[in-house]
């Protein structure tokens, strides 16, 4: 029997792997040209940072998470999302100070598997920690959209909510409270279950929703200070050009979380998978996980849905040129080449294998490299054949002007 990948796991292969490539590529510029310094952290950590910090609550801690022992008897968990180990990063590095920070890799959750909601699955991760500036949550749900722009995508929405804070949440908790009861026997047993422990929550609920349309709102409650950052967050996008729709039901349902809530939805996606990111404020995370009181907001992109979502795209070729060996006595002179190209900066690849001329140009055409240069008799003339294979033009070009033939 042959070994396959675990359920709800992917091997990542061309040609898709040339859109992930592509997607990674494009996420290292635009957050370093948005000020974001890279941070990795351990995939694994301590299961209380994620029972505390992702809250005891959540479908997360209570269903999907790879906990473990190791062998010292320590339980540990797979990390099912980036945020809690970034703030404990942080703390564990002084906490003091503005912090902005960017990061891509995998994340594990036990779901029920299937298109766009996998167990291992791949997300990009802003954070930008020690400010609760208005400015800082339009800064990053601009960095966002601008990576999704940038990535491909078109047509992207962005939803935006303020969930308040605990100064005027609690109030608000009561009056959604009332109203849900009034409606207890209409709800699905998980919402209901939710009306005392978690009612924020109850107004996520895809079952529910079409239920709660006149439901009482976080943004009706919210205090002065609340509804001037939100104002604040909303006239600063409109100021950078970023597009958004009001969500007045769109929530975060824990008690760390502060203000502002926000979600990124590829609308040609299917509805149950449209999500492609979300983010919030989470002035609350740091206490959570037993520090000092840090503000923070950030998000998280699911590149396995920016995928799907991008559908068919065709990737630009992976090589600018291939080196065909013609005369055996020229292989050591055609790496020599090659070696040269690749220093200059050009993608270039060659046959490691002795096939034939004919053989050797199927692969250059399978690789789809626009040009091919065949190093055979000419070389002794101090020259190569280059083909431009679009075209089939064919001439003989002297080898130090072959970078300059090439651009
Ligand atoms: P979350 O961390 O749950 O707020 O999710 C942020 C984004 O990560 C979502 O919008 C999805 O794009 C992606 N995501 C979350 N869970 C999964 C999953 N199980 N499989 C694939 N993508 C996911």
């Amino acid at each position: 029997m042959t070994i396959r990948a675990p359920k709800g796991t992917d091997d990542i292969l061309a040609p898709v792997a040339r859109t992930w490539r592509r997607m990674l590529r494009t996420w290292d510029q635009i957050t370093e040209r948005f000020g974001y310094d890279l941070i990795f952290t351990p995939l694994f950590e301590a299961t209380e940072l994620f029972a505390r910090g992702s809250g005891e609550d959540t479908e997360i801690v209570q269903k999907q998470m790879y906990s473990f022992s190791d062998k010292g008897g320590r339980s540990l968990t797979l990390r099912p999302e980036a945020t809690p180990s970034v703030m404990r990063a942080h703390q564990q590095a002084g906490g003091s100070g503005v912090r902005k920070a960017a990061s891509w890799g995998p994340m594990f959750r036990y779901e029920r598997p299937q298109a766009g909601r996998r167990r291992q699955f791949y997300q990009l991760d802003a954070e930008y920690i020690g400010t609760d500036s208005p400015l800082a949550d339009a800064e990053v749900i601009e960095l966002g959209y601008r990576y999704l722009r940038d990535v491909g995508l078109v047509d992207v929405a962005v939803t935006i909510n303020s969930i308040g804070d605990p100064v005027c949440r609690p109030a608000y908790q009561e009056v959604l409270k009332e109203y849900l009861k009034a409606r207890e026997d209409e709800l699905c047993d998980d919402s209901r279950r939710r009306i005392d422990s978690n009612p924020l929550r109850v107004l996520d609920c895809k079952v529910c929703k079409p239920l709660l349309r006149d439901a009482p709102t976080p943004v009706e409650h919210l205090c002065d200070a609340c509804a001037v950052h939100y104002q604040t967050v909303k006239d600063t996008l409109g100021a950078v050009l970023v597009p958004f729709v009001e969500d007045p039901h769109l929530v975060r349902g824990l008690d760390y979380y502060t203000r502002t809530a926000f979600e990124y939805i590829a609308t040609d996606l299917d509805a149950a998978q449209n999500a492609v990111g979300g983010g919030g404020r989470y002035d609350g995370l740091s206490e959570s996980i037993g520090g000092p009181p840090i503000p923070g907001v950030g998000f998280a992109l699911g590149l396995d849905r920016i995928v799907l979502a991008l559908g068919d795209i065709v990737e630009e070729g992976a090589l600018d040129v291939f080196v065909v060996v013609a005369e055996e006595g020229l292989r050591t002179e055609a790496i020599e080449l090659v070696s040269d190209l690749r220093a200059r900066g050009f993608r270039v690849d060659y046959d490691p294998d002795r096939r034939s001329v004919k053989a050797q140009f199927k692969i250059a055409s399978r690789r789809e490299a626009p040009n091919v240069l065949v190093i055979g008799e000419e070389w002794r003339d101090g020259a190569v054949t280059a083909r431009d294979m679009t075209t089939g033009d064919q001439r003989a070009v002297p080898v130090e002007e072959v970078s300059v033939w090439l651009r």
